[in-house]
Order: C-alpha cells, then structure tokens, then sequence
C-alpha cells in the first residue's frame, strides 16, 4: 500500500469542535475556502476532503532542506489534498507507523505491547474504551496519559494535510489563530504517518 503522511491540525482542548455559533463545520470550510487553504470539494464520506486552493502555501511554511509539497491530488500518495474527519461523540486517538513507543507514566519503562489492542495508524481509536496496560508494573494507562510529542493526537476532530513528511511542514500562525476563532481553543499539529 501506498504511503499516507500527514499532518495534523487538532484542537488543544480535545473536547473542541467546531463552534455552532461559527456555523459549525461548514463555517470552518466557508472560511477556509475564501482565504484560498482549501478549493473545490473531492469526496464526501466518510471524511470531507478537499483540494488544496490557491493560497494552500501562505499557510504552510515548508521546513528542511529541500522541501517540495506536491499540489496535484494523486491517488496512489494523497497529497495536494485537505480532509475533515467526522466530528466524534468522544475524543479520539489517532497514531502513526512513526509514533515511537510510550514509557509507562507508572514505571517509565517501555509499553512495547502498547499497539495490541488499537486500530492500525491513522484509524481513530476511542480514548476512553482503551487501556493500555504496563507489563512491566501491570499499572493501567489511559491512552492520553501517555506521551507522544507530535506523533499522536487526541480530540473529537481532526483536519488532515495529506502529503507532508514528519517536520517537512508547520502551519503559519495566522492559520492556527483563524482556526482557533472557529474551534473555541488554541490548536496543536502532529504527525503520523500510515502505510
Ligand atoms: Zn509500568
């Protein structure tokens, strides 16, 4: 399978979603598609994916030494391509192939069983149904104890920019403040990648 790496735009306060009194959801995408972040719309369910408009570049800053951002949509590896995930009753957990496996927050020796009860990378999982127990002190840890730097994120909804590599890629501030208006909460990026 082809790879998918993005990177992601998710609320600090995991249980923020875009704000009704915003417009919701369509609110948010109104807005993204007038500052030219995202253009016309590619598919529908069961995430919104867009393509990426004509400003896309004025709100990433490529980062690294060579970086190239592809801004033609390819099927085989999404990129040039923006999409919404569902809005979730519950946070979700959402990891990659490249997130490095968590200390116990207990014993802080490593969880290395800590994928055994979740969904592959880039599949949410639901926060509060999935423990993961320490082989090592037995203890139980809820998945957002336990700590990924930028390789995992938590919340009830998450924007994907498909096709940059891990560090390749931040969001400008302007993005992350307009994005801030519409969610009611200062916002973070991760990245996890998929395979
Ligand atoms: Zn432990």
């Amino acid at each position: 399978m082809s790879a998918d790496n993005r990177l992601i735009l998710a609320a600090l306060d995991q249980e923020s979603i875009p704000l009704e009194v915003k417009g919701g959801l369509p609110g948010l995408i109104n807005e993204l598609q007038d500052c030219g972040f995202i253009d016309t719309q590619l598919a529908q369910d069961p995430e919104q994916t867009f393509k990426s408009g004509k400003n896309f570049m004025d709100h990433i800053s490529l980062v690294g030494c060579s970086p190239v951002y592809a801004l033609d949509p390819d099927i085989e590896e999404p990129s040039g391509i923006v999409s919404f995930s569902p809005i979730s009753d519950e946070p979700q957990f959402i990891y990659g192939s490249n997130s490095m496996t968590p200390k116990c927050p207990e014993c802080r020796e490593p969880l290395t069983h800590w994928k055994d009860l979740l969904a592959k990378p880039l599949q949410p999982c639901n926060t509060l149904k999935i423990a993961v127990q320490c082989h090592h002190c037995q203890q139980q840890n809820n998945l957002t104890s336990l700590r990924f730097r930028r390789e995992a994120a938590v919340g009830r909804f998450f924007i994907f920019v498909h096709g940059i590599f891990p560090r390749e890629a931040v969001p400008m501030d302007g993005l992350l403040q307009m994005l801030e208006k519409f969610m009611g909460s200062p916002m973070a990026y991760y990245y996890c990648q998929g395979k």
